[in-house]
């Protein structure tokens, strides 16, 4: 059961909404409105379905920070909360990166990660690394790319057609400008080359080509799981930094 004060999700928005659809047969008294409210008192004591929309909305700006303009912590979106229309694109930003992370049991990493990520595990790797560490470079890079194409995915509303990681390799070493010789050729190997999915010089995951493996198959938990291994050293230097800030 959940508490009072237990931060309400977009998650159980939707449940409570649906609940109280579903009651339209056994509450056909009930408006509604009333039926919101009941559902709402139910399932999280709330007092009636405004407040727990009010918990909901403190939960959302329990992520928003200002430092010159506001930024969201949890969607990574930088707007003023002060412009309604800046605002509302938040609303729908924020609820749509909440969704895949249920869904997806994880999110992209904001642009400055992706960016540091890159130079500092991918292209560095790369040109300096022996054949092992070149290939976590390789990783690193792509990485970078696919986290940006899930992201776009996500803030448009389609992730689900997003394809994960293992699906979407093939595909990124096809259309490599950073990949050759030998490191072509183990990755090739290892995770196949599919050429004429995503555009010649783009990296983004195409928006008409829906992906192959559900986000609930094998290679989606294989993909979380290589996503973990490819971080593993910049999560290291992550915990580092926060080891040295407390
Ligand atoms: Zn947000």
């Amino acid at each position: 059961m959940s508490t009072y004060t237990s931060p309400i999700t977009w998650a159980d928005i939707v449940r409570v909404k649906k609940a109280a659809k579903a009651a339209k047969s056994t509450h056909p008294e009930l408006t509604h409105t009333q039926r919101l409210d009941a559902m709402a008192q139910q399932y999280f004591r709330a007092r009636h379905f405004h407040e727990l929309q009010k918990r909901y909305e403190a939960q959302v700006a329990s992520h928003v920070e200002l430092n010159g303009a506001h930024y969201c912590r949890f969607c990574h979106l930088t707007f003023s909360d002060y412009d309604a229309d800046d605002r509302k694109l938040h609303r729908e930003r924020h609820q749509c990166f909440e969704e895949a992370q249920l869904a997806l049991g994880f999110l992209p990493l904001p642009f400055k990660a992706r960016e540091d990520i890159k130079r500092d595990f991918g292209y560095e790797h790369l040109h300096h690394g022996d054949t092992a560490a070149r290939r976590m470079g390789a990783l690193a890079i792509i990485l970078s790319h696919y986290d940006r194409s899930l992201e776009s995915a996500i803030k448009n509303a389609r992730w689900h057609k997003h394809p994960c990681l293992v699906e979407y390799i093939p595909c990124a070493v096809a259309n490599s400008t950073f990949l050759g010789g030998e490191l072509l050729q183990q990755l090739t190997q290892e995770f196949g080359r599919r050429p004429d999915i995503i555009v010649a010089g783009h990296t983004d995951w195409p928006a008409d080509v829906p992906s192959q493996l559900s986000w609930d198959s094998a290679e989606a938990s294989v993909s979380k799981q290589l996503r973990l291994t490819i971080l593993a050293p910049y999560l290291a230097t992550q915990s580092e930094v926060t080891a040295q800030e407390s």
